[in-house]
């Protein structure tokens, strides 16, 4: 786990008042919300890198690599067990989700030169200054 940066914002990661711990919600709009208890990841294939951000982390974005393709098991509102199979841009929020629900954000997938130029985002962020985005100007 990579160091975070010291007076960084508090993440908002893991269990949420009023939400059981291992819930987690995706989506928007009403008939595009997935709500996910204790989601389990159970297969994922493939690999794409693309572009990601947090509500976490207001204006910054990296570029990061998920599953392809992935199987979810969890329990909807209800407590009824449900499988999700997902790819593209809902496989990754599912992942980053999932994530945060286990205190990782998406700068923890960071490597290298990537990994330098989001410490100095985040230092501008808990300094107060505004971020410049980092993904799309670096394709
Ligand atoms: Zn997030």
């Amino acid at each position: 786990m990579p160091p975070r940066a010291s007076g960084s914002p508090r993440r908002r990661s893991g269990p949420r008042p009023g939400w059981p711990s291992s819930t987690s919600r995706l989506g928007r709009e009403p008939q595009e919300l997935h709500v996910l208890v204790n989601p389990e990841l159970l297969e994922q294939e493939g690999a794409e890198i693309d572009a990601e951000g947090c509500l976490s982390l207001p204006g910054i974005t990296e570029k990061v690599e998920r599953p392809a393709r992935i199987k979810v098991r969890a329990l909807d509102r209800t407590g009824k067990p449900f499988e999700l199979a997902a790819e593209g841009f809902l496989a990754r929020a599912v992942c980053h989700e999932i994530d945060h629900l286990n205190g990782i954000l998406f700068t923890d997938h960071l490597h290298g030169l990537r990994k330098e130029r989001m410490k100095r985002q985040l230092k501008r962020l808990a300094s107060g200054a505004p971020a410049e985005s980092t993904a799309e100007a670096r394709s």
